[in-house]
């Protein structure tokens, strides 16, 4: 039984905008489950739906074995964690993490007690009598995070929980939810544009697009076998190389230059092949079945360097180059695709 089940949702806001376009998604229990997409696809909709906060224009949503589409949101057993953390201003920490006890009919003492239990294991024990505006940005996210735990819910909605943090407290933030969500293992709906926080965390990722889920899949799926060059496009800290190419038998030719397909591939069509910028071997001097160009920009990423060679027939083939080689600007640079990496879309499906 799914923990969470959505069926054929959609929801069309005033004014005709279809923000789901009849979506099936189904969550298992425990899982840590991550929506992914570009900004406006719909996936802040799709978690106020699963919470209750929109009523979908058709469709449903189930709960463990209850559909709950018509349900308020208090009588669903989820709790949300927004972008915002929208906590009460006016109440303290300890206020605010007991809340949800407070809507629950638990007795002032017990809620107390639930409520401090709650905030030592999140480190918050001394800031129980601060208010909201006194906290940091860090500190603030806890305290959502805290009064959803100390709700006991049975699904954890969040909704880029950790999207105002700096880039070293997300860090921290992002290990600290994984941990949480393990030793909970209550099921959780996560909301995030940012790719690398959608592999590092979720079970299981739903790439969505324009109301729709385009890949649902482990993040290893998704980051390796892209069902469309849009998630192709989408996931990876460097975008993948999206080349017109032309399969003939066992070859492709993609900017003048022939190579083999990847194992299993074969046909005669026109293709888009597809090649992540860490799976090219870049060299100064020529290398057979490999794109040539000129060293047009070089990106340094750190502990490697991201080159854009300009091939011809190409909108430029980026390739990761290891530290040390500092490709020249200007210079003539071959670039040699591994033929077990290349993805080939055919009409925008994967071969
Ligand atoms: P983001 O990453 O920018 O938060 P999102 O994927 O969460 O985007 P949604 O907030 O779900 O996207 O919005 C989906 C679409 O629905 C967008 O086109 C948005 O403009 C529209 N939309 C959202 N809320 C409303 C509303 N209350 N009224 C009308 N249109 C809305």
């Amino acid at each position: 039984m799914a923990a969470i089940a959505v069926r054929n949702l959609s929801k069309e806001y005033a004014g005709g905008v279809r923000a789901l376009d009849g979506l099936d998604l189904e969550v298992a229990d425990g899982e840590f489950f991550a929506l992914l997409g570009p900004s406006g696809c719909g996936k802040t909709t799709l978690l106020r739906t699963i919470a209750g906060l929109e009523i979908p224009t058709s469709g449903t949503v189930s709960l463990g074995e209850r559909d709950v589409t018509r349900l308020p949101p208090g009588r669903r057993d989820v709790a949300m964690v927004f972008q915002d953390y929208a906590l009460f201003p006016h109440m303290d920490v300890a206020d605010n993490i007991a809340y949800p006890l407070r809507i629950q009919r638990v007795g002032r003492q017990d809620r107390r007690g639930r409520a401090a239990e709650v905030a030592a294991g999140l480190g918050l024990r001394d800031l129980l009598a601060r208010r909201p505006a006194q906290l940091s940005g860090g500190q603030q996210q806890r305290v959502a995070l805290a009064r959803a735990i100390a709700a006991h819910p049975a699904v954890f909605l969040f909704d880029e929980p950790l999207s105002n943090l700096d880039a070293r407290l997300r860090l921290e933030a992002r290990s600290f939810l994984k941990r949480l969500q393990r030793d909970l293992g209550v099921t959780t709906v996560f909301v995030t544009h940012d790719q690398a926080e959608a592999l590092a965390l979720a079970d299981r990722i739903a790439v969505m697009s324009a109301g729709r889920i385009t890949q649902i899949g482990t993040p290893r799926t998704v980051f390796q076998r892209p069902a469309t060059p849009f998630v192709a496009s989408f996931i990876g800290s460097t975008p993948m190389n999206l080349l017109p190419a032309v399969l003939s038998g066992d070859r492709l030719t993609a900017a003048g230059t022939a190579f083999p397909a990847p194992p299993g591939v074969s046909g005669e069509a026109e293709v888009q092949y597809g090649v992540r910028p860490e799976y090219l071997d870049f060299s100064a001097e020529p290398l057979p079945e490999a794109f040539e160009g000129e060293v047009a920009v070089v990106e340094h990423l750190g502990t490697s360097d991201l080159v854009t060679l300009a091939v011809p027939g190409t909108p430029g083939v980026r390739v990761v180059v290891p530290e040390g080689v500092d490709p020249a600007p200007g210079t003539r640079a071959w670039a040699r695709p591994h033929p077990a990496r290349g993805l080939v879309y055919e009409s925008g499906t994967l071969l």
